[in-house]
């Protein structure tokens, strides 16, 4: 059966778009569940609500399993204490978040929720990866400083297709992934050796572990942009 005819086809017959919700690593997230795919989506910054709108819509219409975090802020708080969410994928990474949000946190507190993240991570990570050799695909948005131009020195390689949209890019990796995306429109940079430096990120777990994972990221309210950045890595990327 061609691959378009069978992707219609379990569509039709798994058409269940099913909505829950659980916490992992004391944060919540709604889950978003359509037919059987290895795909799998994240947003983890609860303010960036153009990813969150696409995402919602994405999930609509095509196949895969989403972790939406349901709060509206960009940081969470887990035991107490304020964290990036994006910074909790490693030790090192968790605690120089903590450390630098919590200035007058006491010791043996910091050390007790890095001890409950060490516990926890595992369980946080086995929900967010996609099964061996499918892809996770991440949704960020950025508003102000931070554009592609910050990683290009801690990339392996780039291809800046889109120069004069710097904020507007996608963060691979895996090799061939970046190989494919290279060749669309859109900024990216291919991070699989490089930065050595683990801030804690999904990105740098990603690349440790040889997932498969893309980050696209754009400009907060660029909804039709970063809409075709999803919709052009979903038709070329297996
Ligand atoms: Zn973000």
């Amino acid at each position: 059966m061609p691959q378009t005819t069978r992707r219609d086809f379990l569509l039709c017959w798994f058409p269940f778009f099913r909505r829950r919700s659980r916490t992992l690593a004391g944060i919540r997230f709604e889950t978003l569940r359509r037919g059987r795919s290895s795909r799998r989506y994240l947003l983890i910054h609860g303010d960036e609500h153009t990813a969150r709108q696409l995402l919602v819509s994405h999930m609509k219409a095509g196949p895969g399993l989403a972790h939406l975090v349901t709060g509206r802020e960009r940081l969470v708080t887990v035991g107490g204490a304020r964290i990036d969410p994006n910074r909790l994928f490693s030790r090192t990474g968790a605690e120089r978040s903590l450390r630098r949000l919590n200035p007058d946190m006491a010791p043996e507190r910091l050390y007790q929720i890095l001890d409950r993240l060490d516990r926890e991570r595992p369980g946080l990570v086995r929900a967010l990866l996609p099964p061996r050799g499918g892809l996770l695909v991440a949704l960020h948005n950025n508003s102000g400083g931070y554009s592609v131009r910050d990683e290009i020195p801690l990339s392996d390689e780039t291809a800046l297709n889109d120069p004069s949209h710097p904020h507007d890019f996608m963060l691979a990796t895996g090799p061939e992934d970046f190989a494919r995306l290279a060749r669309s429109p859109f900024n990216t940079v291919l991070q699989h050796r490089r930065p050595e430096f683990d801030d804690g990120s999904l990105s740098r777990l990603c690349a440790r572990l040889r997932v498969r994972y893309v980050n696209i990221e754009a400009a907060l309210g660029a909804l039709p942009k970063q809409a075709a950045m999803l919709s052009w890595l979903t038709q070329h990327l297996p």
